[in-house]
């Protein structure tokens, strides 16, 4: 076993990788950015957790999804005798991931009631902070964690009493043998972006609702409780006639009516059972007001896409500590890779992803938490906040994780190593709970809808305006001038006709969401400030290559690289104010230039 702080010396034919390592105890950017963000307080309790899950990911649980996606579900349709059954067989590896994150870290249990030693149920913040850790090893079975999790808050907002006894602590089970995993059912053949084209019908019946059409794309196929959209006899067309409806697998002790009709062969999350379903009479409940169905289903929508968000971190994380662990311990050139210029540069550019990815899902977490506590103002930074971490970090750890293939040489291709998966795995993201177009123009919709950019514009002010540290200040004013050219671009765009206007969301939810990670990195570098400047150099690299100069510009200023700080601020070691100042100055003078 390694430590990246206590590493070995470098050799020829060295193959290092981080297996063994603790995810959490070797990430301390992490614990600063989570103290920042859920107080010391919390953070101490949420150390101890994350000590643990972090042994857990970086041994058991990497393990485990290595044979879970080697064994991937099968389905079983029929039983000897011949009666109908659609059962999904898994691998006892995917089964023993299920204790893990549904028992022993309670992950979709915390948002709902008291577990793990908190005395309430845990904020977002810790949440996605603990499944950061864990998703560095597993991304598949975070995709049912999640479903059952928002599943049980949309019961809790919409649900009937009846609902909420019978359900949601079902949901929120612990032990595997009594839990209701939960899963959503949208995409049809004709709608995957365009939701409203779904034609799956819903008719009353002596029995209740019963539901008939076929669904595309049903992720955890197997749950116990599925949401899906269907519309009512004679309900309008489009989005607005769609209900929402509870679909449980069991019911009165028989099968309820759906088939499932084969599994999706996919590219990643292969241990993880997606597959087609045809509902055939299903019996279903309403879920809240049948008129609002779509409005309700995106509460699960929405908390779905930050999931996502946090997960593409998790990823990118990995990627990144996998290139850096290999590049520490392999010679090439008659020096460690980590030591040769062009490579500190791949690890710059990973670490800085990594970071602002962090930074993005922790900032959201604790918008989240503020919004759960009936702060409107947050409520509505959240709606904006949501898509551009989605679009940003979902589309960015695409890259990165190609990039940490490539830092590996050849071993990064071959399925031995975790970057493959991570790959394979990262393409998804972007895919489900909305394309990155789709989400793009939801960001388009919030402004028109919601006023959501004078809502952000006003957040990047008043929080670049609090920046009181002397270097950090010298920082936020290169950024302001760059947040107010976008709020002149944003009018533009909404002033503009169509196809001008949707084609130029690609590019603006980019733009806004690297203007939103620059501040969070700077108020980051604003607490660290006084200890030490190393955040100042992160998110001054940031603004750098992100925000401030041309996508491709060569640029022969002072970095990391080539002034001597790359370890420090690669290990998270402190550095002083001079490593951070020649990185300002020359930007000021790059931007009195241009
Ligand atoms: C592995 C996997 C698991 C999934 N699990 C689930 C699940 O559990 N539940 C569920 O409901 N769905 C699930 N999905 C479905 C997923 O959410 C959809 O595939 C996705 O939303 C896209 O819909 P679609 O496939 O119909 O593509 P389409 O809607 O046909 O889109 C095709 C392309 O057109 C683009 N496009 C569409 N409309 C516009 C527009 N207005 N402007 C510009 N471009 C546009 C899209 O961005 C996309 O690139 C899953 C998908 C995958 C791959």
């Amino acid at each position: 076993m390694t430590s990246m702080t206590g590493r070995p010396a470098a050799a020829y034919g060295a193959m290092p990788e981080a297996v063994g390592l603790n995810f959490s105890d070797e990430d301390r950017n992490l614990h600063a950015v989570l103290r920042l963000r859920l107080g010391a307080e919390h953070h101490e309790r949420a150390a101890a957790i994350l000590h643990e899950a972090g042994a857990v990911a970086g041994g058991e649980l990497d393990r485990l999804a290595r044979d879970a996606e080697r064994h991937p579900p099968r389905l079983e349709q029929y039983a000897p005798s011949g009666a109908r059954i659609d059962e999904i067989v898994y691998h006892p590896a995917y089964s023993a991931m299920e204790r893990i994150t549904f028992g022993r870290f309670a992950l979709a249990a915390m948002s709902h009631r008291p577990v793990l030693g908190f005395p309430a149920p845990a904020p977002h913040t810790f949440k996605y902070a603990l499944s950061y850790v864990l998703v560095q090893s597993e991304f598949g079975l975070f995709c049912p964690v999640n479903m059952t999790d928002s599943l049980a808050r949309v019961l809790r907002l919409f649900g009937d009493e009846r609902q909420q006894a019978l359900y949601v602590s079902r949901l929120t089970e612990t032990d595997p043998a009594r839990l209701y995993q939960g899963a959503m059912f949208l995409t049809e053949r004709a709608g995957g972006s365009d939701v409203g084209a779904s034609e799956t019908v819903a008719r009353r019946t002596p029995q209740g609702w019963a539901l008939s059409g076929d669904k595309w794309f049903c992720s955890n196929v197997s749950a116990d409780l599925m949401l899906t959209l269907a519309r009512p006899q004679g309900a309008p067309l489009g989005t607005k006639g769609l209900g929402l409806f509870l679909v449980p697998r069991v019911m009165d002790g028989r099968r309820n009516g759906y088939l499932i009709n084969r599994l999706k062969d996919k590219l990643g999350t292969r241990d993880m059972a997606s597959g087609e379903v045809t509902f055939d009479g299903a019996l279903a409940e309403q879920v809240g007001d049948l008129e609002r169905g779509f409005v309700q289903m995106m509460v699960m929508v929405n908390s779905s896409r930050l999931s996502n968000a946090m997960r593409a971190a998790a990823m990118t994380r990995r990627g990144y500590l996998e290139a850096l662990v290999s590049a520490r311990g392999r010679m090439a050139f008659g020096r460690p890779l980590a030591e040769l210029p062009l490579m500190r540069e791949t690890l710059t550019e990973l670490l800085l992803d990594t970071e602002a990815a962090l930074s993005v899902v922790l900032h959201a977490g604790q918008v989240y938490d503020r919004a759960d506590s009936g702060d409107s103002a947050a409520k509505a930074l959240l709606r904006i906040l949501t898509p551009l971490a989605k679009f940003s970090l979902c589309k960015r750890a695409r890259w990165s994780t190609g990039e940490a293939l490539e830092a590996r040489g050849g071993n990064g291709y071959i399925e031995e190593w975790v970057n493959a998966r991570l790959l394979r795995d990262a393409h998804l993201g972007s895919v489900w709970e909305g394309t990155s177009n789709i989400i793009a123009l939801d960001v388009l919709r919030a402004f028109e809808r919601d006023g959501a950019d004078a809502v952000l514009f006003a957040d990047l002010d008043e929080r670049l305006a609090a920046l009181a540290g002397p270097h950090a200040r010298r920082a936020g004013a290169l950024l302001s001038r760059a947040v107010a050219r976008a709020r002149r671009t944003v009018e533009q765009v909404k002033a503009a006709d169509n196809p001008e206007r949707e084609a130029a969301m690609w590019r603006l939810a980019e733009r806004l969401a690297r203007l939103w990670t620059a501040s969070t990195l700077l108020e980051e570098a604003e607490a660290e400030s006084g200890t030490s400047y190393r955040k100042l150099v992160v998110a001054c690299e940031y603004l750098r290559r992100r925000v401030l100069l041309p996508e491709g510009e060569v640029w022969l200023g002072p970095r990391p690289a080539a002034t001597g700080w790359f370890d420090a601020v690669t290990d998270s070691t402190p550095v002083p104010a001079a490593a951070a100042v020649p990185l300002i100055n020359a930007l000021e003078v790059e931007a009195l230039e241009r």
